[in-house]
């Protein structure tokens, strides 16, 4: 049997996006640079699957986050330059909500803290101006956020794993990493028959992140994704005419999606929702991906009045997983500063429009420079220091 194990500068261990992501600013830079990928690069087991993601700089997750989004925009231009295809996908998008929700709220605040020009919308000019949102009572209002729109998913992963190759950076796919052995001056890391030695390991493993580093404080929650066609005779779901959006349903339910791409399905899922039978907790080794009949009933029940020109039963469904940390935060950084070890995950359901900027940071942390973004709050040791 050939022998295929090597010595090499850093491991990055799962490329989903943000491993793929990490792997080509790595390369970028020169370093010698292996990822390894349990699955195929753009496979639909773990967290970056389902076709579209939504950008938008207006994050009202963290207003420290909007520089990472602005960094990422620029990258995922590079990366759509080098690639030679579309991934980002402009259309302007909607945060639609009571004005103090924290959707409206929040999207409002990191857009005056940081200077985003966006336009808020009464509830009538919504239902002129997005006529298939039914139902936005009329003391609601919606932020029109013009630096929004779409990700192509899947797309993307495989293109920033094309550059990292094209950078210099070697994939590895088909078989799962066992073993991340911590020994001195470096990482020992096992994958099927292959060892690999490095000075440093990244790890972004999604939400297989809790086996390989079981210290972190991370929940796993399976997360269906739902597709609809328009009933016969309602024609306005194109994404121009339904652009991506996020809407406030009360008592902590969010109903996001986006029109039709071109002739595709209408995307229309919770994105949180009081259900745990739906979204429950899980592991990635375990998580239940058949849908059944409770997975829909609920988002068809919010269909029927908030979108009633959608057809009634989702034309396609497929589960995801977000990877929670208890702030709602990412993890990004050293834990306990070993010099050895980098993490970058604990995605919380909205990392992937920042995943090339958390892979400049993730490189960075690697080369021992100052990050292009500060991340103090996704340190991972933060929640150590809290007890
Ligand atoms: C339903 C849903 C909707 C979302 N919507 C948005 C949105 O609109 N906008 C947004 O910005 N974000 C959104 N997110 C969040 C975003 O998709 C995630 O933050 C992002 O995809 C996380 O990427 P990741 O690389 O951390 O995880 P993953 O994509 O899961 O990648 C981890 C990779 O590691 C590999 N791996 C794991 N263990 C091993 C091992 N032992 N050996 C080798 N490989 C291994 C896995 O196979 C996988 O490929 C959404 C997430 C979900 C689930």
């Amino acid at each position: 049997m050939a022998d295929d194990s090597r010595d090499v500068e850093v491991v990055v261990v799962g490329l989903g996006v943000i491993g793929a992501a990490t792997l080509w600013r790595l390369a970028a830079r020169g370093v010698d640079v292996v990822g390894v990928e349990q699955f195929s690069i753009g496979h639909p087991w773990g967290s970056s699957h389902g076709s579209t993601r939504m950008f938008r700089t207006t994050c009202l997750e963290h207003p420290g986050l909007v520089p990472l989004a602005r960094l990422s925009r620029r990258l995922w231009r590079e990366l759509e330059e080098g690639a030679g295809q579309p991934l980002l996908d402009e259309t302007g998008g909607l945060l639609i909500g009571p004005p103090g929700c924290h959707l409206v709220a929040g999207t409002l605040e990191a857009a005056r803290v940081h200077d985003v020009a966006v336009e808020v919308l009464d509830a009538p000019t919504v239902a002129d101006r997005f006529p298939e949102h039914h139902g936005v009572p009329g003391d609601h209002i919606a932020v029109l956020d013009p630096t929004a729109g779409l990700l192509r998913a899947e797309d993307a992963v495989r293109a920033a794993a094309g550059a990292a190759e094209r950078a210099g950076a070697e994939v590895r796919t088909g078989a799962p990493v066992t073993g991340i052995e911590l020994v001195d001056g470096g990482a020992i890391v096992t994958a099927g028959t292959t060892t690999i030695r490095a000075r440093q390991v990244v790890v972004t493993a999604g939400p297989w992140l809790p086996q390989l580093l079981p210290d972190l404080p991370l929940t796993v929650v399976r997360t269906p994704m739902t597709w609809f066609r328009p009933a016969a005779g309602s024609g306005r779901f194109g994404v121009t005419e339904f652009p991506v959006f996020l809407r406030d349903l009360g008592g902590g339910g969010i109903v996001y999606g986006h029109g039709a791409v071109a002739g595709g399905l209408v995307k229309f899922a919770l994105e949180y929702d009081d259900d745990a039978a739906v979204f429950r907790e899980t592991s990635a080794g375990d998580c239940d991906r058949r849908i059944a009949e409770q997975d829909w009933k609920r988002i068809e029940a919010v269909a029927r009045w908030a979108a009633p020109g959608l057809a009634i039963e989702p034309a396609e469904t497929t589960v995801c997983m977000y990877t929670l940390t208890p702030d709602r935060q990412f993890l990004v950084g050293r834990p306990h500063g070993d010099p050895r070890l980098v993490v970058g995950g604990g995605d919380s359901g909205h990392a992937f429009k920042h995943a090339p900027g958390l892979g400049e940071v993730l490189a960075d942390t690697v080369l021992g420079r100052p990050p292009a973004v500060a991340l103090d709050f996704a340190d991972p040791d933060r929640f150590d220091r809290a007890r």
